[in-house]
């Protein structure tokens, strides 16, 4: 639909036309109930346009997301209604995704009692019970978010988002903007939680080693289409996509931070008019001619994986 996206485009290709950008093409994904898949890949893939479509914030063109087989949004010439509270979202800022006007329990309260997710009169001790729940004390529940550090706020984020009794959670590079040493004490308390309530949730960061301690499976996408799905062990283990590679390659020690994708010989193309064939052969060192040419499709390659690169399908020449 005409948004802000085209009107964008439409700027940085000098005015004209607007042009559509496709920020998703053929991305087709399933999370099974338990499980915790994570969605990698450098800014400007389309993985948090991934987690807006998932979380009903985006309609997208085309396709659905169903959640145990019903739609999560109807869109009526172009007004996105959420039909579900089941699916919640966890933003990278916890600095900007609470109100600072507003107690920490109030707004951990507005969802559940607005919704009637439990008896009203249960919402305050279930505030304080969340509150423990995610490491802070109930008391807390009367403290304005100015009162709490960012590894604090982000756990009141996710209090919030439980509070929902969700199916699937969302979460949005949710540590990438906390220090290292507590993006750490966050991610554990997050995967206890994970596997103590059974959580579901799509994991999308660009922080492989981030991954690879939450992640059933992980999904690697380049420039707006999926590259490759494997169960994490063995995508670890052994790559097979290029450019998972390329990630891998260029994973600095942990503790650096920055910087994760500088290996990686040249820039992103841009998803306004993206290479031929193949997006990712302008930097793939092992690009044949085909490669420029055909889209590779997504093919079986083994053992619940699958990998979009002609390598695996049939050969680059
Ligand atoms: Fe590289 Fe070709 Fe595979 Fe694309 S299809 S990743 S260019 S080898
Ligand atoms: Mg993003």
């Amino acid at each position: 639909k005409p948004g802000l996206a085209e009107r964008l485009a439409g700027r940085l290709t000098g005015g004209g036309e607007p042009v559509v950008v496709h920020a998703l093409t053929d991305v087709t994904l399933d999370v099974a109930r338990g499980e915790v898949l994570g969605v990698v890949g450098e800014s400007g893939c389309g993985k948090s346009t991934l987690g807006r479509v998932v979380s009903g914030i985006y309609a997208p063109s085309d396709g659905s997301v169903l959640l145990d087989g019903k739609p999560v949004i109807r869109d009526q010439q172009g007004t996105v209604e959420k039909l579900t509270t089941q699916v919640q979202m966890i933003h990278q800022d916890p600095f900007a995704s609470l109100n600072p006007r507003m107690k920490v329990g109030e707004t951990i309260a507005e969802g559940p009692r607005y919704h009637k997710i439990i008896p009203a009169k249960e919402v305050p001790e279930r505030v304080r019970s969340l509150l423990e729940q995610v490491g802070l004390e109930g008391a807390y529940a009367d403290r304005l978010p100015h009162q709490f550090s960012g590894g604090q706020r982000q756990r009141i984020a996710i209090a919030r988002a439980l509070a929902m009794e969700p199916e699937l959670l969302v979460l949005d590079e949710a540590v990438a903007s906390l220090d290292v040493s507590i993006q750490a004490q966050v991610l554990n308390l997050f995967m206890d939680l994970q596997r103590d309530l059974g959580l579901t949730a799509l994991f999308i960061s660009h922080d492989l080693s981030v991954v690879r301690h939450v992640c059933d499976r992980v999904a690697i996408m380049y420039l707006g289409r999926l590259v490759e799905l494997a169960p994490a062990k063995e995508l670890y283990e052994n790559p097979l996509h290029p450019y998972t590679s390329a990630l891998f390659a260029s994973v600095p020690t942990v503790g650096t931070g920055k910087r994760v994708f500088e290996a990686i010989k040249g820039e992103i193309p841009s998803p306004i008019n993206p290479p031929s064939g193949c997006a990712f052969h302008p930097r793939c060192p092992l690009a044949g001619a085909r490669c420029r040419s055909e889209v590779p499709r997504l093919a079986e390659a083994g053992n619940l994986r699958t990998v979009a690169c002609h390598l695996n399908d049939g050969g680059v020449e």
